[in-house]
């Protein structure tokens, strides 16, 4: 790669949150505004699911249950995502990496054709307010992790493998922490906000 190519390289985003944060719906924002493609894991483990895929088929049951679908499965596929030609021009991921070991398997990744994140952002949101969210979207998308019991589970795993890896990009400067109370609206004028700070939103957004 010469470093024209790499000055022509978009940014590349990663948004984290807790489930029920709001981050899908901010994703879509933020991917629109930076120019580049939201890649979001449990989103293309959900197409599969319905396309009825081997891939679908393989995360069904941890995903029912609240759990991580395991490395071996989600890695690779995060690895083929972003090596897709619209990959290259920059990527706002959304839901993964979400433990350390991700991470550092994206780092690598990302560090073989010489790039690396330019900017992490996590949307914070009050435990009981986060329940009520996804007990509220339960109703609304009927989604099969959306039962009390499994939301509770998977906001534990969140704390407990996600939170450590907040820390890790703390570490390096890149994490920028989002007040996730109030509306959708109020909550992307900060994340714009910080994009704009950041300078990659793209021309003409
Ligand atoms: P999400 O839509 O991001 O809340 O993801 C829904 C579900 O997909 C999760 O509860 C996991 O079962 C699975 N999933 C999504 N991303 C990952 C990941 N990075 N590692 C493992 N499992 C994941």
């Amino acid at each position: 790669m010469t470093s024209k190519e790499a000055d022509q390289r978009g940014p590349a985003v990663l948004i984290l949150g807790a489930p029920g944060a709001g981050k899908g719906t901010q994703a879509k924002n933020i991917a629109k505004v930076l120019d580049v493609p939201a890649i979001s894991t449990g989103a293309i483990f959900r197409q599969n699911m319905a396309d009825g895929t081997e891939l679908g088929n393989r995360a069904k049951k941890y995903m029912d249950a609240g759990e991580f679908v395991p490395d071996s499965v989600t890695s690779p596929m995060v690895k083929a995502r972003l090596e897709a030609p619209d990959a290259q021009k920059g990527f706002l991921l959304d839901g993964y990496p979400r433990t350390i070991d991700q991470a550092y398997y994206l780092r690598n990744t990302l560090a073989e054709s010489g790039r690396e994140l330019d900017l992490v952002l996590e949307i914070t949101v009050d435990f009981d307010e986060v329940v009520k969210r996804l007990l509220n979207r339960a109703e609304i998308e009927g989604r099969s992790d959306d039962t009390e019991p499994v939301i509770r589970h998977r906001l534990e795993v969140y704390h407990e493998q996600t939170e450590p890896m907040v820390t890790y990009y703390a570490d390096q400067d890149k994490l920028v922490q989002i007040d996730g109370e109030g509306t959708i609206d109020e909550v992307w004028e900060r994340i714009y906000k910080v994009l704009e700070e950041h300078g990659l939103v793209a021309e003409g957004k």
